[in-house]
């Protein structure tokens, strides 16, 4: 069950937060690709728990999240979902859900946190910054129509961040909840069971 075990060598283990609201192959491709290019044992995907205070939308129940999310990966061996974050009450804080993760399985374990560059130049006014880098190694995926040279990231602590391409997918969870609005479809943005998922519950309507 686990190789690095065997190969004398730690367990590499990237961590993939996000609201997946819903998940979609941008995600997707961007957690295989990182887990190519650094050569991850596992990628745990991480949905966000509900903010008691909605900030601007309204977002899906946290349970609908996680089962979506569930379905997408379901079928790649390397891919697992984590409920510590739908668990925790109240808003989900990085550095909570890493070292959750931490206490879950171990301290033998190198995590690689991996977020589009987007949220990445959110990371200098996360709580608890300087924990985080002690944490994980960060992994930033550029996407198309997000600008990478922010002054936060220049900022960052020097080696404790990697910037990678991914391909370019230009799909948003956002341009998914307004198409289901406008019933435009979504079929090959997201996995055939999510379309089939959000119809059955009737989500973005
Ligand atoms: P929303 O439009 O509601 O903000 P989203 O598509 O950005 O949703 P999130 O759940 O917010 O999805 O994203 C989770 C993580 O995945 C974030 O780090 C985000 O930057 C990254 N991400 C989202 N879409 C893509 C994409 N197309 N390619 C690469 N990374 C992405
Ligand atoms: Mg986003």
């Amino acid at each position: 069950r686990n190789p690095a075990a065997s190969e004398g060598r730690r367990y590499r283990l990237g961590v993939m937060g996000g609201t997946f609201d819903p998940i979609h192959h941008g995600h997707l491709v961007a957690a295989s690709e990182v887990g190519r290019k650094f050569e991850l044992d596992e990628v745990v995907f991480v949905p966000t728990g509900e903010p008691w205070q909605k900030v601007d939308r309204k977002v899906s129940a946290a349970e609908d999240r996680y089962l979506m999310t569930v379905i997408a990966t379901a079928s790649n061996p390397r891919f697992t979902v984590s409920r510590v974050d739908v668990d925790r009450p109240g808003m989900t804080y990085t550095v909570d859900t890493l070292k959750d993760l931490r206490a879950e399985r171990g301290s033998d374990i190198d995590m690689f946190f991996i977020t589009g560059a987007d949220a990445l130049a959110q990371i200098v006014t996360w709580r608890g910054v300087d924990e985080l880098f002690d944490l994980a190694h960060f992994v930033g995926c550029t996407r198309p129509g997000v600008e990478l040279h922010s002054p936060a990231i220049e900022h960052l602590p020097e080696g404790r961040i990697t910037l990678i391409e991914v391909p370019a997918l230009s799909i948003s969870s956002t341009d998914c909840r307004e198409r289901v609005q406008a019933m435009d479809p979504i079929w090959y943005l997201v996995p055939d069971g999510i379309v089939q998922y959000i119809a059955k519950r009737g989500l973005y309507r």
